[in-house]
């Protein structure tokens, strides 16, 4: 059965139309999923009953079903949740001073086979629908109750450009003004730098943020970390970026792991400042490597990683260097899906 969710305001508008009622009946329902957090459809009491009957036949509410809650001392939340296939996703909120993100998961395990990233051991399973991401962006705020989500980013487990319909579909209705309103700018698709899929991007229309995992700055260090180098080489990548930003006039944000014994190293942060500098528009985000000892992955150190940082800031590059959050719980970068594939026990 059709989940609810994964419709928008347009769809729905055309489904009441074909059953003979008013249009505006849409809006209502878009409020009470999205503003009231109804949680079915014997909640929505400006509805007509017979209408009410109507949507519980021909439509489920919801595809999730929340498992487990992980809290970590520093705020950070994870969400582990279950689909009706039995597969199982994650997702996380973030809180800082001035915003809480939630973290969301786009696909079940990933095809591209990051060395860094716990849910490329699951390989992929399949997409997530437009209906689900939507639930796990519900479920995220439910359970949020005391602040609200500002911030969404398509950071999870899986490659958010290679579920490219539904993810666009999914950020249109969370950006609509009658659903969760939240600004384009406030959203963020995260990409390993799929070359078609940019070019789409970059036409859409949408003033959300991208950030393009790079991670080395030479097509060896990068094809052993990122087999996907090898179809879309760092010439390439570069080439389609400096198109989108000329096209969009949007700044990417170039996001780096810190690898000790990878690519951590002075000559790399010389080299990463070179290949971006013909770049107007562009940010440099350094994160620390999580420790993952089944990726036999360890974290650059402390003084490596501010003198890598220092050498791109002395190049005149645009530098932040990301604080680790929820790594006490899986719940920081690379860290997700590191457990729970199928079964949470
Ligand atoms: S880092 Fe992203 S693209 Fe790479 S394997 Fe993990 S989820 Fe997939």
């Amino acid at each position: 059965m059709q989940s609810i969710k994964g419709l928008n305001l347009e769809e729905l508008e055309n489904i009441l139309k074909a059953w003979n009622e008013p249009s505006f009946h849409a809006r209502q329902i878009f409020s009470w999923i999205y503003k009231k957090g109804a949680v079915d459809f014997s909640m929505m009491s400006d509805l007509p009953f017979v209408l009410r009957e109507q949507l519980k036949k021909d439509f489920c509410f919801s595809d999730l079903k929340p498992v487990k809650v992980f809290k970590s001392k520093d705020g950070t939340k994870k969400l582990l949740l279950a689909l009706k296939d039995k597969n199982f996703i994650e997702a996380v909120s973030i809180p800082a001073k001035n915003r809480l993100t939630g973290c969301i998961s786009t696909q079940v395990g990933c095809r591209f086979s990051c060395k860094f990233c716990a849910s490329a051991r699951l390989g992929f399973r399949r997409n997530l629908s437009t209906q689900e991401m939507i639930d796990e962006i519900l479920c995220l705020k439910n359970n949020s109750l005391d602040r609200k989500l500002t911030h969404f980013v398509f950071m999870g487990i899986g490659e958010p450009l290679d579920n490219y319909d539904n993810v666009i579909k999914t950020i249109r209705i969370v950006n609509s003004a009658e659903s969760l309103n939240i600004g384009s700018r406030r959203i963020t698709i995260s990409s390993c730098g799929l070359i078609p899929q940019m070019k789409r991007l970059s036409g859409e229309g949408l003033q959300i943020e991208l950030s393009i995992s790079l991670h080395a700055a030479d097509n060896k260090t990068r094809s052993g970390l990122m087999p996907v180098n090898k179809i879309y080489p760092l010439e390439d990548l570069l080439c389609a970026c400096k198109e989108y930003i000329v096209k969009t006039r949007r700044q990417i944000t170039f996001e780096y792991v810190l690898i000790k014994g990878v690519n951590s190293k002075i000559q790399d942060a010389l080299n990463l400042a070179r290949i971006l500098k013909g770049l107007k528009l562009c940010k440099i985000n350094l994160i620390p490597a999580n420790s993952i000892a089944e990726l036999h992955i360890e974290p650059a150190g402390k003084l490596e990683t501010l003198l890598f940082r220092d050498c791109l800031l002395k190049k005149g590059m645009n530098v932040t260097l990301r604080k680790p959050c929820g790594r006490d719980i899986e719940a920081s970068c690379g860290q997700l899906q590191l457990r729970y594939h199928c079964c949470p026990n």
